[in-house]
């Protein structure tokens, strides 16, 4: 697989093109952003914790019946994924309350959310990522319903995978956020799943393990990254 000319770069990752149409490089940065992009540094080892512990999360997902992107891990930066067409929407789920759910309605944070809560954010950086709902969505024509049904069905099947996952090694997976893409006509889990994407608690101290390190400057991202990756096992 011959990696070819660069097709989009976000904020934490890059796109190539590859000689086969169907397959894309996904290559992770050591950029670091917060705030819909306002707030930028470099981490070092970030590219690289990110792309080994997004692919061994994709797997373990792969592996237990999630259509995903990923096809393999290239190098110690980057991936092969398939070529597929995004949908603009975020779907995030929470186990307990934090962030803007804490901010939107004035809840405890850290309550725990039974059952989780469930939201759709439509990716925009310049309109800061609103809140959107199903009628939105089929409306405005940023996904079909049906394929709507499966990234909201197959959310919750990831959350049930990866609350065992993380709480069988001593944390808490607060919330997280997925992306989700067409190929072939089907609907695959895209983008990645790392903790710059997701909110992961220590579960007997709570200490943060997440991007909330970085967006509330408590220093020791990438060490936190690690020590989350070294307890679930990923070979960094
Ligand atoms: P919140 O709505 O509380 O800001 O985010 C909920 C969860 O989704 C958090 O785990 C957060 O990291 C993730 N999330 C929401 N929007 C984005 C985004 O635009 N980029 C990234 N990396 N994560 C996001």
């Amino acid at each position: 697989m011959e990696k070819k000319q660069e097709l989009y770069s976000g904020k934490a990752k890059s796109v190539f093109a590859t000689d086969d149409n169907d397959y894309v490089v996904l290559s992770f940065r050591d950029d670091t952003s917060a705030f819909d992009g306002e707030k930028v540094e470099q981490l070092s080892r970030k590219g690289e914790v990110n792309n080994k512990f997004n692919a061994f999360i994709m797997q373990y997902l792969s592996d237990n019946g999630i259509p995903t992107h990923f096809e393999k891990l290239l190098n110690a930066t980057e991936s092969l994924v398939k070529n597929m067409k995004m949908i603009p929407v975020e779907c995030v789920v929470r186990n307990v309350a934090s962030g803007s759910l804490v901010r939107r309605l004035g809840v405890e944070d850290g309550m725990e959310l039974n059952p989780p809560v469930f939201e759709f954010f439509l990716k925009n950086d310049a309109l800061h990522d609103p809140m959107i709902n199903e009628y939105h969505i089929e409306t405005f024509g940023w996904a079909k319903a049906e394929d709507v049904n499966k990234m909201k069905d197959l959310t919750f099947k990831v959350n049930k995978l990866l609350k065992k996952l993380f709480a069988d090694a001593g944390m808490i997976l607060v919330d997280y956020k997925l992306e989700f893409g067409l190929f072939k006509g089907g609907v695959y889990l895209g983008d990645e799943f790392s903790p710059d994407g997701c909110r992961l608690w220590d579960a007997e101290t709570r200490k943060k393990l997440d991007k909330d390190r970085f967006r509330q400057g408590l220093g020791g991202v990438i060490e936190a990254y690690e020590e989350v990756a070294h307890r679930i096992g990923v070979p960094l």
